[in-house]
């Protein structure tokens, strides 16, 4: 029987180790598909307080893996299927053929990335479709390449895609970008990146081996259509929050993220936390999810303390 199982090992569910682990819970941590979380797929952080040259997103994170594992939590590459909780206060967490016990339960299981929902979207996955610059990159030298979105991970993704991209267009739906205007004026200011504004991607076009060699755009204003020859399709359109898997003992929010009690990370059922991104579409933020992550610690530490 665990005291807590933290499902996640993004910012919100390594902070929760920390601090369970220095609480004397041994807490077990559950990876899933994608040990570290987002910032494993990002290039530098520049905003995360204490390093001020800025780090490196994977730097980070095996910095906070270290760092919990050093206190006694342990890592388990496991995606989980269900969560149930019995009659006698214990959440049943099903990951395969096994199911783990535990007084208390962490959902720090983030958000993935959004796609468009072409019909040929999962075929180009790997082949010229793909939402992680830091990935996939480098494969793509010299060619142009397109980035669809315009927050501060499309500006992120363009801006460090001109590395290797002959050319690198910024496809967004309208003439603003959303991103921060330290990262909007870097992105714009870059001679290799093109904005393409008030314009929707409305085909991937591949060649005769299956892969991509051209995006068809509409114009949102005039309702003009083109063609835009690019060999790789960076999406970088926003989250879904990881949530599917925790139904019925959580409310969600009309876009999958989970409720919180308000100002708490507890959630409808007792002894059940949730941190980071899963819950938040708000702040989305590396420091935010670690506070979560702390605060959803603390509670669940109160919550055993109450019930022991
Ligand atoms: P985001 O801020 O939600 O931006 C998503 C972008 O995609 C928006 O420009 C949106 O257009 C566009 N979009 C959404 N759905 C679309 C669709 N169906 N078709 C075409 N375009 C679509 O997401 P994000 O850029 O991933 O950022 C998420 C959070 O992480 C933000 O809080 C951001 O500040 C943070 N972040 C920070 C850093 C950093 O500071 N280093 C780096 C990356 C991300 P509209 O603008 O028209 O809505």
């Amino acid at each position: 029987m665990e005291n807590v199982i933290i499902i996640g090992t993004g910012c919100a569910g390594y902070t929760a180790a920390i601090y369970t682990a220095r609480a004397n819970l041994t807490p077990l941590l559950l990876s899933g598909t994608q040990p570290g979380g987002q910032l494993t797929t990002t290039t530098e952080v520049e905003n995360f307080p204490g390093f001020p040259e800025g780090i490196m997103g994977p730097d980070m994170m095996m910095a906070m893996q270290k760092q919990a594992e050093k206190f006694g939590a342990r890592i388990q590459y496991a995606t989980v299927e269900s969560i149930s909780k019995e009659d006698d206060g214990i959440f049943k967490v099903k990951i395969g053929e096994e199911t783990l016990e535990s007084k208390t339960v962490i959902i720090a299981t983030g958000a993935a990335p959004r796609h468009l929902g072409m019909p040929n979207e999962k075929e180009l996955i790997g082949h010229g479709l793909t939402s992680c610059a830091t990935c996939d990159g480098a494969f793509y030298r010299d060619v142009p390449v397109a980035v669809i979105g315009g927050g501060d991970s499309a500006c992120e993704e363009a801006s460090f895609l001109t590395r290797f991209a002959s050319k690198v267009y910024l496809i967004h739906r309208r003439d603003e970008l959303r991103a921060s205007k330290i990262m909007a004026d870097r992105a714009l200011a870059n001679p290799k990146i093109e904005p393409v504004w008030n314009s929707g991607v409305t085909e991937y076009l591949t060649d005769d081996k299956s892969e991509m060699r051209a995006v068809k755009l509409k114009n949102l204003v005039d309702g003009s259509e083109s063609e835009l020859d690019v060999e790789c399709v960076f999406v970088a359109i926003g989250h879904v929050p990881n949530s599917s898997f925790v139904s019925g003992l959580v409310d969600l929010d009309e876009n999958g993220y989970i409720l919180q009690t308000p100002g708490r990370t507890s959630t409808k059922t007792s002894g059940l936390f949730a941190a980071g991104d899963v819950a938040d579409h708000f702040y989305r933020q590396a420091i935010t999810a670690a506070g979560q992550g702390c605060a959803a610690a603390l509670e669940a530490e109160r919550y055993l303390a109450d019930h022991e």
